[in-house]
């Protein structure tokens, strides 16, 4: 359903382009003031945009859609490039799935994209000279949702992380830096702990860095980088990580920077993309008149230039950050020093509305100009591995008697077979036998490792000198014997050489 602005368009400049058409949503709360104020602002600043109307949020699932939007809308979101969406409230308690997860997901958002700069004086932060750019991988990590419980003491979530999944995203941090005209690049993983999957993240980064020489690129590992960020974010320029690292540290970023209400968000898909304001439905406001619009109003100004209407995005931006430098707050941004009118959402529309056109003169203005082009991503076709199967961790459901790992091993040797070996077995990770130490603390979940009787390690450690390759077969026959034998198996990990390397994990004390 084509949606109209309520406002009269006289200020708006005469421009020959065709309309894109974008999707929106009102959503719940002060979704639908912050949306209506949000398309007077677009309709004003002259942003070609036609709009179509899809139906999500708490109504929806309450009519038994369980991801939060109704079956119709899927086509609406499909046939446009760029849908924004007002905040939703998810109801709580049973079968409610993220509508944003969901999205993300099928429509294939594989990068989030938040500003974050400080507003100072106006909106108080500790680091004035803040404005930095978290973009995170949005698909793949511990949010592919993979959590099984394995036995009565022990649950597992799958992480998965994809040579694929982490060239976009890094391959569009550079690209967005480019454009944008930003400096520098960091990446941050915790690549010294799981050295296969941030190890991934970390090593495609190199790789892609050395594609922008005109970038700088350095990393961090997320621990420490966390830290500095809440103690020196001005060092910052464009940050890049996993998953679960961005969610964390585009909050800490949000809250240092004092600017949770004005922020803006993007998930870039290759076909759709969302843009939304980083806060929620703010019920407890809802209807009132206090909502404050920017972060939606920002969000708007990332998609304008997602869709190739930077100028119209920098008149905004300007026209904003205008509005905050003349005093002129909603509730949620009163102070005594620097508001000189405390103004209702319609009020505060009405007065961006006013400054468009205009500049800031004492906080940075935004510059998008012409260069903030579209970023498309390609990544690179990869060839497939050389892969070699060379044995097989089992994992096993086991709590007989005191759990003591040296009956369970002398067990398991009996039961390996004539191709296979017991490496070791691990409990959470440390290995107990063979030689482990009484003190370690051993749950009901035991890895045990086979390996190919013909197999030795490189010194190094690197791969292995020599190894026999594992027919499939034989592994299925060792679940057999150990089925046979009354132990538990619950799930097996496959070892592999890809390339003559080990593409596996020691275990600690391996
Ligand atoms: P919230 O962000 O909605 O509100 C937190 C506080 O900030 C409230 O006091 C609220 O009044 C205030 N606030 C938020 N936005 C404001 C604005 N634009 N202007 C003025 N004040 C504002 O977070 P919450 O209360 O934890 O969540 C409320 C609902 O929103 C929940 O159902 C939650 O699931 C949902 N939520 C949705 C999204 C989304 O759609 N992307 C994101 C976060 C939370």
């Amino acid at each position: 359903m084509p949606v109209k602005t309520s406002l009269e368009s006289q200020t708006r400049p005469v421009s020959s382009t065709e309309p894109t058409t974008i999707t929106i949503a009102y959503g719940d709360g002060i979704g639908r003031e912050i949306m209506e104020a949000t398309l007077s602002i677009l309709e004003a600043a002259g942003a070609e945009l036609k709009y179509e109307e899809a139906r999500i949020g708490e109504q929806v699932y309450l009519e038994g859609h369980t991801s939060g939007i109704s079956p119709e809308s899927w086509e609406v979101l499909r046939r446009n490039r760029a849908f924004l969406k007002g905040p939703i409230t998810t109801p709580q308690g049973g079968g409610y799935k993220s509508l944003n997860v969901t999205i993300r997901k099928a429509l294939g958002q594989y990068a989030n994209v938040r500003p974050c700069r400080a507003y100072t004086p106006y909106v108080e932060s500790n680091f004035p000279d803040m404005d930095l750019v978290v973009v995170r991988e949005n698909e793949e990590d511990l949010y592919a949702g993979i959590e099984h419980q394995q036995t009565a003491e022990v649950v597992q979530c799958l992480k998965l992380v994809s040579r694929p999944g982490c060239e976009r995203v890094i391959r569009y941090a550079f690209e967005y830096a480019r454009a944008y005209g930003r400096r520098k690049v960091t990446c941050m993983t915790k690549d010294n702990i799981m050295k296969h999957t941030d190890g991934l993240f970390h090593k495609v980064f190199d790789e892609v860095a050395r594609e922008y020489p005109d970038i700088q690129s350095d990393h961090y590992i997320i621990d420490i980088g966390s830290a500095l960020l809440a103690a020196r974010p001005s060092q910052f320029d464009v940050i890049v990580t996993l998953n679960l690292y961005g969610d964390i540290i585009s909050d800490i970023t949000a809250q240092v920077a004092g600017s949770v209400g004005l922020g803006g968000s993007a998930n870039i898909g290759d076909s759709v993309s969302m843009f939304e304001a980083i806060h929620g439905s703010a019920p407890d406001i809802a209807g009132k008149g206090l909502a404050n619009p920017s972060g939606l109003i920002h969000a708007a100004c990332m998609m304008l230039t997602h869709v190739g209407q930077p100028r119209v995005a920098e008149r905004i931006m300007n026209a904003l950050l205008r509005t905050l430098e003349d005093g002129i707050h909603t509730a949620d941004l009163y102070n005594e020093t620097f508001t000189r009118y405390r103004a209702n959402t319609k009020e505060f529309t009405q007065a961006v509305i006013e400054r468009l056109g205009q500049a800031p003169q004492k906080l940075k203005p935004a510059k998008l100009g012409d260069g903030a082009k579209p970023i498309q991503v390609k990544v690179k076709p990869y060839t497939a591995s050389n892969k070699k199967l060379v044995g097989a961790d089992v994992f096993l459901d086991w709590a007989v008697g005191q759990r003591d790992p040296n009956e369970l091993g002398h067990a398991l040797e009996q039961i390996a077979g004539s191709h296979l070996q017991l490496k070791m077995i691990t409990n959470r990770g440390v290995k107990v036998y063979p030689n482990g130490l009484p003190e370690t603390f051993c749950t009901d979940h035991w890895r045990c490792r086979f390996v190919s009787v013909d197999s030795k390690l490189n010194p190094k450690g690197t791969g292995m000198l020599h190894t026999a390759p594992v027919p499939y077969g034989e592994i299925v026959a060792l679940l057999q014997r150990l089925a046979d034998a009354g132990l538990n198996f619950i799930k097996i990990e496959n070892l592999y050489e890809m390339n003559g390397e080990r593409a596996y994990s020691l275990g600690q004390g391996e």
